[in-house]
């Protein structure tokens, strides 16, 4: 087993590193949460940097690199801020893969260079106002006819919603119930019928887009479907990529928290003496390390594991599961360490703890996770209806 970086992996994380000081991303970070604007200026930067499709195929202007590279950029840009990491996020271990690794000539050619060029981004449209977890009972619905589909139905809580150029949407195509009659196909902002509903006020993740979405009658062309129902099971084999990026978040954010409540524990005097003196400093400081590196490793694993492919399920849903509850706990010991300060928003806690919490519902909850993991476990499904 060899847990070392490469040298470029190491470059990259130094240039990240610079350039979070030089465009003063601690403080970008605070701007992002108090206006809710997402930081659309770092589009170009990365775009430029080559971080945006860094993993899609080098045929239509991706880098070819493995998953694990993506995910170490994502955790090193999410310690400022998720949203600093989301450009890398959406580009890299998003939707796009489905197109990458499922779409046809045509769909590649039209959609992943401007992905890697920063010009456009692609949404994943999964959740439905019934239909959450319980995914397979989406209601939205082509219907066939002919040489394009009618598509009627409405999407929530999609992330870029308003915002993306494109979104791959899970629908069903026929009346085939249950997962077999699921497939995904691809819409473009601006068709006829598509629209947008109000944006979402969350708790944290300020400046993310996020609202639902419309079909009303929208006609799509055959060519534009990506996954023909009936594979399914290769939309959520993607999706476990996607997982590996939510994971690479908390990393990333329990990383900053940690950073902040070492540094405050150093300079923060109690009794005439810096609070990291007090035993209770320090064990708390050390278990928020031990935590988050044993999540680095899950979550290290699957990404790895996947190479340019994709990652176990198992491995994709333990690393996800452990590293949401990594950081809503490791965020929550730094308040502590904070103190009082902590619970202000003039320290960067507090944000981090509201952002801690959307990762493990974002992606599939906490429970879902544990239910694919235990029906591997037992090497059967359990059928959540009966
Ligand atoms: C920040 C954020 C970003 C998101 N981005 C996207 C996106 O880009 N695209 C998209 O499609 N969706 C997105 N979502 C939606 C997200 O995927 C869903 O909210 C999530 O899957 C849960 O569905 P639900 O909200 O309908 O909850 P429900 O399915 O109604 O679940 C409610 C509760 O019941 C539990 N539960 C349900 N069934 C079971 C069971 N069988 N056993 C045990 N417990 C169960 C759940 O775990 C949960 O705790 C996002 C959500 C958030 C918060």
């Amino acid at each position: 087993m060899d847990f070392s970086l490469t040298k470029e992996q190491k470059m990259l994380l130094d240039s990240l590193k610079d350039m979070g000081k030089r465009e003063n991303f601690k403080e970008l970070a605070v701007q992002i949460d108090a206006t809710g604007e997402f930081p659309h200026h770092l589009t170009g930067k990365y775009a430029e940097m080559g971080l945006l499709g860094m993993t899609l195929s080098p045929e239509y202007g991706g880098g070819g690199e493995p998953s694990i590279t993506a995910i170490l950029a994502i955790e090193e840009l999410a310690k400022h801020s998720p949203m600093i990491a989301a450009p890398v996020f959406e580009s890299n271990v998003g939707p796009v893969r489905v197109i990458d690794m499922f779409g046809t000539e045509q769909q590649k050619k039209s959609i992943i260079p401007g992905v890697c060029e920063g010009n456009h981004s692609v949404s994943v449209c999964m959740t439905e106002p019934e239909a959450g977890s319980d995914l397979t009972s989406l209601e939205t619905f082509a219907e066939d006819k002919g040489d394009h589909y009618i598509l009627n139905g409405r999407k929530c809580f999609i992330t870029g919603g308003g915002f993306a150029s494109h979104y791959l949407v899970y629908t069903r195509f026929g009346e085939i119930k249950g997962y077999k009659g699921i497939g995904g196909i691809i819409l473009k902002k601006g068709m006829p019928g598509f629209t947008f509903g109000k944006q979402e006020e969350f708790m944290g993740l300020r400046g993310m887009p996020s609202c639902d979405l419309y079909f009303d009658n929208v006609k799509v062309p055959k060519e534009d479907v990506v996954i023909q129902p009936g594979d399914f099971g290769n939309l959520m084999l993607t999706f476990d990529i996607e997982r590996c990026g939510n994971a690479a978040m908390c990393l990333g954010t329990a990383g900053g928290a940690l950073e902040a409540a070492k540094n405050y524990a150093l300079q923060r005097k109690a009794f005439g003496r810096p609070i990291c003196e007090f035993q209770d400093i320090q064990f708390t400081v050390a278990d928020m390390a031990m935590k988050l590196d044993a999540a680095r490793l899950l979550v290290y694993r699957a990404a790895t594991g996947a190479g340019q492919g994709l990652p176990s399920v198992y491995e994709a849903s333990m690393a996800k599961c452990y590293a949401n509850e990594m950081v809503r706990e490791v965020t929550d010991k730094a308040m502590l360490v904070f103190g009082g300060y902590g619970y202000s928003k003039d320290f960067p806690v507090e944000r981090m703890l509201r952002d801690a919490r959307a990762w493990g519902v974002a992606g599939g909850t906490l429970q879902m996770l544990r239910i694919t993991m235990a029906s591997m476990l037992f090497g059967r499904r359990f059928d959540q209806r009966k």
